[in-house]
């Protein structure tokens, strides 16, 4: 390892330490990776921190680096490395995942958006509709998202819907175009942009920056790529996970491992699994249906 010293004006001089093999810059020296989501949306991941990792290594090698603060630098194995990310991910050790960070610009529908917001430990700037123009952007869903209200979950969907009604639906959405133009218009003939994009729908599209580091992240994905969550919403989630998925492979491993494909079970459940009921001992219905979700998960029914 080289040590140059370079001499600074005052105080102690400044050390730079060399890496013994070269950086790389984990983006490839792209200025942002992209991913297009829906007909006008996209993700891009326009930065990372570490944006350089030793040759051969990736991000998840920051990840390691905190971990193994407190037993000083070693030479450890990319196996130990993965046993490492492995056990802090599944243990919810979750400061060394803090050490790395994303920025990425996406676009999405307004009613995306507002879910996106609510997790507050990101740093967000977004595309201001009192200074500038909303553009002429609709989200319409594909046919086959366009299905009737789920009867099992409030807040879903479920079978498609008859032709008829997705027919309706459609011209409704259309009306969005109109209210666009009568938008335009208004703001032609003077009236403040602040007041003229109060009438238009959760349709159309807005942009923000959004930064957050790796734990924050996987908690955000952890909600949003669930089946729970809103297709559209899960969308955009798959598309953040697909463009981290190269800069932090072994965290994106474990994350699908030990948190996406995994289960966890209540007190009830365990009981119930241990005495090979399908019965849990509660009334309550919801808590039931997804004990009999997780059973089916298991292969038990
Ligand atoms: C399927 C689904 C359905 C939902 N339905 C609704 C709904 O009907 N109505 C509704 O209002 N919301 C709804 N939400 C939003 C949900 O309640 C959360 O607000 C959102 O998912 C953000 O989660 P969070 O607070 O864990 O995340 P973040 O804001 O990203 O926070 C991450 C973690 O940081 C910690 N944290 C952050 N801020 C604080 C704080 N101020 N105090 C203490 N700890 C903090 C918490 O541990 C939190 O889990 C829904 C979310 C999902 C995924």
């Amino acid at each position: 390892m080289q040590t140059e010293i370079a001499v600074s004006e005052q105080g102690s001089p400044i050390r730079d330490v060399s890496p013994e093999s070269a950086m790389v810059d984990l983006m490839g020296g792209a200025a942002r990776r992209e991913i297009q989501v829906h007909e006008h949306g996209f993700v891009a991941l326009v930065d990372v921190m570490p944006r350089l990792a030793p040759e051969g290594q990736t991000g998840d090698a920051a990840i390691v680096q905190a971990a193994r603060v407190s037993y000083g630098a070693g030479t450890k194995k990319v196996n130990e490395d993965r046993g490492l990310i492995r056990y802090l991910l599944r243990h919810r050790h979750t400061t060394p995942f803090e050490m790395v960070e994303f920025k990425f610009h996406v676009a999405m529908p307004i009613f995306v958006a507002r879910q996106w917001i609510r997790h507050r430990t990101a740093n967000v700037n977004e595309y201001s509709a009192r200074y500038s123009l909303v553009p002429d952007r609709f989200y319409v869903p594909n046919r086959d998202d366009v299905r009737a209200q789920s009867k099992l979950n409030r807040q879903g969907r479920d079978e498609p819907i008859d032709e008829d009604t997705a027919q309706k639906f459609v011209s409704y959405l259309e009306k969005a175009e109109s209210m666009h133009k009568d938008y335009l218009e208004l703001t032609e003939r003077g009236l403040a942009r602040e007041l003229a994009r109060i009438g238009l729908p959760q349709s159309v599209y807005t942009e923000w920056y959004w930064k957050i580091d790796l734990h924050n992240l996987l908690h955000f994905l952890s909600l949003r790529v669930d089946p729970h969550a809103q297709k559209e919403i899960r969308d955009f989630g798959e598309a953040m996970l697909r463009l981290i998925e190269p800069i932090v492979p072994l965290t994106v491993e474990a994350f699908r491992d030990y948190r996406m494909e995994s289960m966890q079970l209540t007190r009830l459940e365990i009981e119930a699994l241990r005495s090979n009921s399908s019965e849990l001992a509660t009334e309550n219905k919801r808590e039931q249906q997804e004990w009999l979700e997780k059973r089916a998960k298991l292969g038990l029914d």
